[in-house]
């Protein structure tokens, strides 16, 4: 079999191009799976297509410009993708940066270029190139998923680095090792083992772009089966998971604590104000509680207005006085609802994990009582209680 050469890669690279281009069309459109992000992407593997592979191209401009033509498709082939990949992984754009980048790059260039100097000219192409495949590969490590291995994000990052590294390679040696340009220009066309690379980085790319779509998928899972969908704490499985893991602690001698939360006269909300009013006051419970909380404590939603706080690594008295503060935050601070200021008050039943308890069914069931010991007693309170003393064995 006679070996590649240039053009018939390039040709490969432009077809793999075209099919990734089928696919983000397929995932952006049809499943509405990260659309703007799947538009972004189709349109980055649409341009770089005359950029790798445009056999009629050297008719519609003059010969001279054809390799600055091929770069510019590339380069805006590139900065697509970059935005493309800030908008997978949840970034803010920054328009104002990549302008710049790009307005610099491409004028910059095209006044080296009409002035003779050809390889400066591509140089600062690739160079630009280069930066904005690095940025798309520090969006992949800085926007990773919570829960993503580590190992997974770099691997995933990997080809964006690999891209960037080359692109810079190339611009180095352009303006300043011009023994080594075979290595990767061939009169103007990439020398056969840079179309060889080009290749192999866009498969790796283009896997690369369908795995952070996956983990994104999983993470959406994820989170709508573990997080309660009005309020955005950990749902009722979600939770009964964590206490068994503190629980599993509890046995090996950690100290955690748990209480139950109740909205005092909840309902009135709803009868007087509506059904949003009572969401509204729901979403601001959790807010005010949140900003009593450690980063390691947990809260979820048993269902409807009670909630349930986990506070590893606390001692009873400690875990008191984070819930008298809970209390004392939400007397002070009343929901704000169409003009008026409701007051909103909770109580809360306070217990140390029990030990011999794995699922902490004993824990939660005593938590309750002790709410509902403070229902009774006039709301608006903590009743907490330590557990009965442990009988050392014989
Ligand atoms: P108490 O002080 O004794 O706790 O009185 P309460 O009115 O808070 O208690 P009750 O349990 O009788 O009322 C809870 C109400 O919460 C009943 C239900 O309609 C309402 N509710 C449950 N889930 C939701 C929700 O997701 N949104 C809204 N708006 N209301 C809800
Ligand atoms: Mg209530
Ligand atoms: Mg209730």
């Amino acid at each position: 079999m006679p070996p590649f050469d240039a053009n018939t890669l390039m040709l490969v690279t432009a077809v793999f191009n075209g099919f990734m281009a089928l696919v983000w069309l397929v995932l952006g459109r049809l499943f509405r799976i990260a659309p703007q992000a799947s538009l972004l992407l189709l349109a980055a593997n649409l341009v770089s297509i005359p950029g790798l592979y445009c056999p009629g191209c050297s008719r519609l401009w003059p010969a001279a410009l054809g390799p600055w033509m091929n770069e510019l498709a590339l380069v805006i082939s590139m900065a697509l993708l970059a935005l493309g990949v800030r908008k997978l992984m949840r970034l803010r754009f920054r328009f104002a940066a990549l302008t710049l980048l790009l307005a610099a790059a491409l004028l910059g260039s095209l006044l080296l270029s009409s002035q003779g100097h050809a390889e400066a000219s591509l140089a600062l192409l690739s160079l630009s190139m280069s930066a904005l495949t690095l940025s798309a590969c520090r969006d992949v490590l800085v926007g990773r998923a919570t829960g993503q291995p580590l190992g997974v994000t770099l691997l995933l990052s990997m080809p964006f680095a690999l891209w960037s590294l080359m692109m810079l390679a190339q611009a180095l040696t352009l303006l300043c090792l011009p023994q080594w340009r075979d290595w990767f220009l061939h009169e103007d066309i990439p020398s056969v083992p840079l179309a060889w690379a080009d290749l192999f980085i866009e498969l790796c790319i283009g896997i690369s772009l369908v795995g952070l779509v996956v983990a994104r998928l999983i993470d959406r899972i994820t989170h709508m089966v573990l997080r309660d969908s009005l309020t955005d704490t950990l749902n009722r499985r979600a939770l009964r998971g964590e206490l068994r893991r503190l629980q599993a602690q509890v046995a090996r001698g950690q100290h955690h604590c748990l209480a139950m939360i109740d909205v005092d006269h909840f309902k009135r909300f709803n009868d007087q104000h509506g059904h949003a009013c009572g969401d509204a006051a729901l979403r601001h419970l959790v807010q005010v509680l949140r900003t009593k909380m450690r980063a390691l404590d947990l809260l979820g939603r048993v269902g409807g207005e009670e909630f349930c706080l986990l506070l590893p690594h606390t001692t009873l008295a400690d875990a008191q006085k984070v819930a008298e503060r809970m209390a004392q935050a939400l007397r002070s601070e009343p929901l704000q609802w169409q003009g008026q200021a409701l007051r909103m008050t909770a109580s809360f039943g306070l217990m140390p994990c029990l030990q011999d308890d794995p699922l902490g069914d004993k824990t939660l069931a005593m938590a309750d009582g002790l709410l509902y010991r403070a229902k009774a007693l006039g709301r608006d309170r903590v009743c907490a209680e330590a557990p009965e003393p442990q009988v050392a064995p014989r």
